[in-house]
This record gives structure tokens, sequence and C-alpha cells, in this order.
């Protein structure tokens, strides 16, 4: 006579393995980006005085912010509105003001103002800034 084994259910393990697999088809990571604009006076300290761009001179500044990430329970990687209050309150300290001036700005080339926002962007996968329509300068983390 063969014994029986008790059925239990599936196990943690298959349902782990389940949640996974639903996790990894259905909720990919997705990208959002937002675009933001500021006005600027800088020089750059580091370039020769014959550079053009070491005399004070201003752009009309374009910045693009980008978050990633799995979608939340609304839907959302992040709602634009929250996007706004992490990355207002920066612009506001760089528009209409000599970008030297600001605390880590000192040399603000559009790398390094790029790198400045990324670092006071929480989450930001990647901050892109152009300094006009043709040239611009991008900070990222990981694969952004
Ligand atoms: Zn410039």
């Amino acid at each position: 006579m063969r014994e029986t084994i008790p059925c239990f259910g599936p196990s943690l393990k298959d349902l782990l393995c389940k949640e996974l697999c639903r996790t990894m088809a259905h909720m990919p990571e997705t990208i959002i980006a937002r675009t933001y604009y500021f006005e600027s006076a800088h020089r750059l300290p580091k370039l020769p005085q014959e550079h053009k761009c070491s005399n004070m001179h201003g752009h009309n500044y374009k910045m693009i912010v980008t978050m990633r990430g799995p979608l939340d329970e609304r839907g959302f990687v992040l709602d634009f509105a929250e996007l706004d209050a992490k990355v207002l309150p920066l612009v506001k300290q760089a528009d209409h003001t000599v970008l030297n001036e600001v605390p880590g700005l000192e040399n603000p080339t559009a790398e390094l103002i790029a790198a400045w926002f990324l670092d006071r962007i929480a989450g930001a996968a990647s901050v892109r800034v152009y300094e006009n329509e043709d040239c611009w300068a991008e900070a990222g983390r990981g694969n952004a």
C-alpha cells in the first residue's frame, strides 16, 4: 500500500517566485522627465582670460530632470507635482543669479551645474542642462 503525501498547498517558495514573476512582467521600470527653465549669469574662472567664457555672460538654461523606478499604487513613478516640490526650490536658488555665487557652483560649467542639481534631487536618475539649443551636459546615476 502506497503512502499518500498530504497536500499543504503551494510552498512559500512557489508563492514568492510567482509574485516575483508577476512583478517583473507587469511592473517594469519606467522613466519620467520634466523640463525646467532658469536664467542666470556666470563666468568660468578656470579658463584663460582670452577665452570668451571667462567673461561674465548669461544663458537661458533649460534643464531636464529624469526619474526612474517602478510604478506606485497610483500608477506613477512620481507625481509631477512631487517632482516640482523637489526641483523648484533649487531652480529658485539658481534663477536670476550669478551662478558663481551659489554655494557649490563656484565653477559653473554645464557639467557641474547638472551635477549640482543631481546631488540635490533625491531619487533623480539624471539631470541634463542645456546652455543653448545645441549644447548640453548630463549628470546621471546608473544607466539613466
Ligand atoms: Zn556660459
